[in-house]
C-alpha cells in the first residue's frame, strides 16, 4: 500500500528544514538588485554628512522680520561658501548647499525682497528653520539595513547613501529545469501526432529567475530510463536545485524516481494531499535539492509556488514566507475533493469591504489559461460536498 499523502504544510516544513542558506559573495551595488543582504549594513558616516539647506534662499542668523541683510557670498550644492556668515549679512544658498559657518537658519527666497545686493526679510526666522542637520537621516555606525533584507530600489539608495559600493549578499541558487516526455516539442516546432509543446520549461525557468535563481538552459529528457538518468546526473553535478517535470507518477514510462534513487538522491517526500499537484516529489543529495513536479502545467506552477519558491527564498537567506498570506471569502461555491486540499486559482476583488476570491475559470490541471490573470491560490480544504460561497479561505501568493 502506498504511504499516506502528506499535507501541504507538512511538505513545506520538510522543504524549509532542508533548504539552508547558500554561501555569500560581495557584489557591486549595480548588481545587487533583488539580492538578499547577508550582513548588517552600517552607515560609514553621518547622512547628510553636513548641515545643509532644505530650500533655495539665503543662509542667515535667525531673528525678526524686516531686517536688511547684505548678500556677501554663495553656497551652492557641491560648492560651500568660502566666507563665514556674520551679523547683518546673508549668503545665497541652494537646496543641499552647506550651511556656512555662523549661519543658524535659511530664509526661502520667496520670503525676501531683493534690493541692490541686499535682501529684506519679510518674515521672522527661528533657529534651525529650513536646515537639514548632519546625521538626521543616518548616524555614523548605525545599522541601516539588517541582514536578511531583500534589496529593492529604496534599499540600494539607502546603501549608497550609507557609503557602500559593494554589498555582501547570499549567492543565487543555480537552478536547472528538466522536462521529461517523449511528446514534448520546442516552442513553435510543428506537432506530430500525439505531440504537444513544452510549456513547462520556459514557464518554470522564468519563475525560478523571478525568484532570484541563476538558471542553466532547460533540457528535455525522453521517456527512457538511461537518458533520464544521464540527464539528471549532469544536472545534479552543477546545480543547487534541479526541477524535473513529468514522469514522477506510477506509469510504465515514469522513470524519474528510479533514476534519482540510482543517483543517490534521497527521497524526503512523495505525494502531497494537494489538487493539483499530488505526485510532487522532493529529495536531496548532499546540499542539492531535487523537485519532481507533475507534468501538467498548472500542477507544475502550483507546486512551484508552494514548494520550490519558498526553497529558493530560503537558499538566499530570505526569512521563511508564510503560507497563509491573508484570507478572502469565496465568491462562488467550490466542490470539495474528499481526500486532497485544493489550490484554486482565483481572482481577487474588494466588494463592500470584503476581499472576494472567485475561481479563475475551469480548474483542470491542464488548463494553462486558468493561470492567466489569476491573483492568488485559495485553499479549499478536503471534504465532502461543496464549500459554500461566502466561506473564508486562506490565500497564498501565485507568482507570475
Ligand atoms: P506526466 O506527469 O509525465 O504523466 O505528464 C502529465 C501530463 O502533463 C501529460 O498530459 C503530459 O503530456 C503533460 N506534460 C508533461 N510535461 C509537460 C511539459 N513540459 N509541458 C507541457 N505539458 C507537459
Ligand atoms: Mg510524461
Amino acid at each position: 500500500m502506498a504511504a499516506p499523502l502528506i499535507t501541504i504544510s507538512e511538505a513545506r516544513k520538510l522543504v524549509l528544514s532542508t533548504a539552508r542558506p547558500l554561501g555569500t559573495e560581495r557584489v557591486p551595488i549595480e548588481d545587487a538588485h533583488g539580492r538578499v543582504l547577508a550582513a548588517d549594513l552600517k552607515a560609514a558616516g553621518d547622512v547628510p554628512p553636513f548641515a545643509c539647506s532644505a530650500m533655495d534662499g539665503y543662509a542667515i542668523i535667525d531673528g525678526e522680520a524686516d531686517r536688511t541683510l547684505a548678500v556677501v557670498g554663495e553656497s551652492r550644492a557641491g560648492t560651500p561658501s568660502a566666507e563665514p556668515l556674520t551679523e547683518g549679512k546673508a549668503i545665497r544658498i541652494s537646496t543641499g548647499g552647506a550651511i556656512p559657518e555662523g549661519a543658524t537658519a535659511v530664509i526661502p527666497q520667496e520670503n525676501v525682497e531683493v534690493r541692490d545686493g541686499a535682501i529684506l526679510t519679510r518674515f521672522a526666522v527661528t533657529e534651525g528653520e529650513h536646515v537639514r542637520h548632519a546625521g538626521e537621516d543616518m548616524r555614523a555606525g548605525e545599522t541601516v539595513l539588517p541582514a536578511g533584507t531583500t534589496l529593492g530600489g529604496a534599499e540600494l539608495g539607502a546603501a549608497v547613501s550609507a557609503g557602500a559600493a559593494e554589498l555582501t549578499v547570499y549567492r543565487r541558487p543555480r537552478v536547472q529545469v528538466l522536462s521529461t516526455g517523449d511528446e514534448l516539442r520546442a516552442p513553435g516546432e510543428p506537432l506530430g501526432p500525439g505531440e504537444i509543446h513544452n510549456s513547462n520549461a520556459p514557464m518554470l525557468d522564468a519563475l525560478a529567475t523571478a525568484a532570484g535563481a541563476a538558471t542553466a538552459t532547460p533540457q528535455r529528457l525522453p521517456d527512457d530510463r538511461a537518458a533520464t538518468e544521464a540527464g539528471l546526473a549532469g544536472a545534479l553535478e552543477t546545480n543547487d536545485v534541479v526541477i524535473v517535470t513529468g514522469g514522477v507518477s506510477v506509469g510504465p514510462h515514469d522513470h524519474v524516481k528510479p533514476a534519482l534513487a540510482e543517483l543517490g538522491v534521497e527521497e524526503v517526500f512523495w505525494r502531497v494531499a494537494l489538487q493539483p499537484g499530488k505526485p510532487t516529489w522532493f529529495g536531496r543529495r548532499g546540499d542539492t535539492l531535487v523537485f519532481g513536479l507533475p507534468g501538467n502545467p498548472v500542477s507544475a506552477v502550483v507546486t512551484f509556488s508552494l514548494f520550490v519558491r519558498p526553497a529558493l527564498a530560503a537558499l538566499q537567506g530570505r526569512s521563511e514566507e508564510r503560507l497563509l498570506e491573508s484570507e478572502a471569502v469565496l465568491g462562488t461555491a467550490v466542490r470539495r475533493n474528499p481526500d486532497r486540499e485544493q489550490a484554486v486559482r482565483v481572482r481577487l476583488e474588494r466588494l463592500d469591504g470584503a476581499l472576494v476570491a472567485t475561481p479563475n475559470g475551469p480548474q483542470g490541471s491542464h488548463i494553462v489559461t486558468s493561470l492567466l490573470g489569476a491573483d492568488a491560490l485559495a485553499f479549499v480544504p478536503a471534504g465532502e460536498g461543496e464549500l459554500e460561497a461566502g466561506t473564508a479561505v486562506a490565500l497564498a501568493p501565485l507568482p507570475h
